[in-house]
C-alpha cells in the first residue's frame, strides 16, 4: 500500500501529477495525503494556472466541464481601447447580448455594446461602432510564466510527483528526496533545484521529438552523480529539477532514455532516445535563462497562441456553438451570415468537421482514439490551419449548398454523429 511521498501518511487522495489545466493528458495517482495534496495546490499550483489562461485557451484547453477558458485582455475597437476585460474569444465579445463595455473617446465615456440593447439603456445615444476593427490586446511577463517562485515550485512538484510515478516511489524516503521535498514544501530555500535547460542539444532534440503543447519528461543521471529530471513545459521552458543525488557520477559513452510525451489532445506516449558523449545537460537560474533567450521564448509563445489542437473538448464547445446558432437560425432569429460567421476562423473549422462527420459516419472506429480518428479517417491534422483563399473557397461551397436547401440536413446530421463519438469517447474515459 501507498503512503504519502511527502510525509509518509497513510490517509491519501489522488494527485493530479501535471495539473489537468495544463494538459490533455491526465496522470494521476493516489500518493498524497490531503494536507500536501491542498499545500501544493492552494501555495502555488492554482496561482500559477491563472497567469497562463490566455495561452491555455488558445491551445483549446477547456474548464474541467468542457468550457472555454477566460482571460483577461485589452480590446481595441475603432481606436478606442477597452481595458481589462475578461473574453474567451470572438463569438463571447460579439454575442455577450447583455454585455457592455466602457471606454473613453475625447474624454467622454462611451459605451459599447449590441446596439438593439443599448437603444434600451435610458439616456445613452448609441453610435455605431465598427466591431470589424476589433483586435485584442494581451500583455504577459516571461518572468511571471516561466521564472516566479510560484512557477519554479509548481514545475519541482511535477518532478517529484512524476519520478516517484514512473519509479513507482510509495513513500516518502528522506535520505533521498529530502532536499526536493523540503523546497516543494517551502522548507527550504535552494535556488538550485529547479534550473531553466539553455542546452542547444537538448533544445534541439525536444523540438524534434515534441509539438507546442506538449508536455514531455525524462530523467537521467548527470556526470556529476545526481538524478534530474528534465520537464519540458508546452515545449516552450525546458526545465531541470535535482531529485536525487545518486552519488555515481554517469560516465557511459552512451545513455538510452524514456521520453514521455503526454499531449493536449489526450495522446500519451513514450519514446526512446539516445545520447552520445557526456551526459550532462547545460542549464542556468531561470531569470537569467529567460533574459538571455527572451525572443526565443517570445517565438515559441507566438507560435504557440496560433497552434489550435483539436482536443475533443475543444471540438465539442465549438459544435455547440455553431449547434445554438443553428437553433437560432431555424427560428430565423439570426440570419445566414451571422450562422456562418465568415470572420471567426473558428467557425469555419467547426462547419468543415461537421460536415466530415456527416460524409464519414460508417468510417468511424471505436477502437482507436478520437485524434486518431481524425488523423485516419477524415485527414485532417489535428493542428488545424486554414489559408484565406482556402477558407473563401469552401465558403462559397457552403453558401451554394445552402441554396439546394442541403446544408442544414447536412449540419444536422454531423452534429449527430458528433454527439455519438462524444458519447462513446466519453464512456471510453471513464472505464
Ligand atoms: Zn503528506
Amino acid at each position: 500500500m501507498c503512503k504519502c511521498i511527502y510525509c509518509n501518511s497513510e490517509v491519501l487522495t489522488v494527485s493530479d501529477i501535471i495539473p489537468f489545466a495544463l494538459t490533455g493528458a491526465k496522470i494521476k495517482k493516489k500518493f498524497v495525503c490531503k494536507e500536501h495534496n491542498a499545500f501544493t495546490n492552494d501555495h502555488f499550483e492554482k496561482h500559477v494556472i491563472s497567469e497562463y489562461d490566455f495561452f491555455r485557451n488558445a491551445l483549446g484547453l477547456t474548464t474541467r466541464d468542457g468550457k472555454p477558458i477566460k482571460y483577461t485582455a485589452n480590446l481595441e475597437i475603432d481606436g478606442l481601447v477597452v481595458s481589462n476585460t475578461l473574453v474567451s474569444n470572438r463569438a463571447s465579445i460579439y454575442a455577450a447580448d447583455k454585455r457592455f463595455f466602457q471606454a473613453e473617446r475625447d474624454g467622454k465615456k462611451v459605451l459599447i455594446g449590441a446596439i438593439e440593447q443599448l437603444k434600451q439603456i435610458n439616456g445613452s445615444a448609441p453610435e455605431p461602432i465598427d466591431m470589424k476593427n476589433l483586435t485584442v490586446t494581451y500583455s504577459f511577463s516571461l518572468n511571471k510564466l516561466f521564472a516566479s517562485d510560484m512557477v519554479l515550485h509548481t514545475v519541482a512538484k511535477i518532478a517529484y510527483e512524476w519520478h516517484c510515478f514512473v519509479n513507482n516511489v510509495c513513500c516518502y524516503d528522506n535520505e533521498k528526496y529530502q532536499d526536493i521535498v523540503e523546497y516543494i514544501l517551502e522548507q527550504q530555500q535552494d535556488d538550485c533545484i529547479v534550473e531553466v535547460v539553455v542546452d542547444g542539444n537538448v533544445i534541439n532534440a525536444m523540438e524534434q521529438l515534441c509539438d507546442l503543447g506538449t508536455n514531455s519528461l525524462y530523467e537521467y543521471v548527470d556526470v556529476d552523480g545526481w538524478l534530474y529530471v528534465i520537464f519540458n513545459f508546452w515545449n516552450v521552458a525546458i526545465y531541470k529539477v535535482k531529485i536525487i543525488d545518486t552519488k555515481s557520477p554517469n560516465n557511459n559513452p552512451t545513455t538510452t532514455l524514456n521520453l514521455y510525451r503526454y499531449r493536449i489532445d489526450g495522446i500519451k506516449d513514450t519514446i526512446v532516445f539516445g545520447v552520445y558523449g557526456a551526459t550532462h545537460v547545460i542549464s542556468e537560474s531561470p531569470t537569467q535563462a529567460l533574459l538571455r533567450m527572451k525572443n526565443f521564448y517570445i517565438n515559441k509563445l507566438e507560435a504557440l497562441t496560433k497552434t489550435k489542437v483539436l482536443s475533443i473538448y475543444l471540438v465539442k464547445q465549438m459544435i455547440e456553438g455553431v449547434q445554438a446558432d443553428l437553433e437560432a437560425y431555424k427560428k430565423r432569429k439570426i440570419d445566414f451570415a451571422r450562422l456562418m460567421d465568415y470572420e471567426d476562423n473558428d467557425r469555419v473549422t467547426a462547419i468543415k468537421l461537421i460536415q466530415c462527420f456527416a460524409e464519414n459516419k460508417n468510417s468511424y472506429n471505436t477502437a482507436i482514439s478520437f485524434n486518431e480518428n481524425l488523423r485516419a479517417i477524415f485527414g485532417i491534422n489535428e493542428v488545424l490551419t486554414i489559408k484565406q483563399e482556402e477558407k473563401i473557397k469552401y465558403l462559397t461551397e457552403l453558401v451554394q449548398l445552402n441554396e439546394t436547401a442541403a446544408l442544414i440536413p447536412m449540419i444536422d446530421s454531423g452534429i449527430a454523429m458528433f454527439a455519438e463519438i462524444w458519447d462513446n469517447e466519453i464512456a471510453k474515459e471513464k472505464q
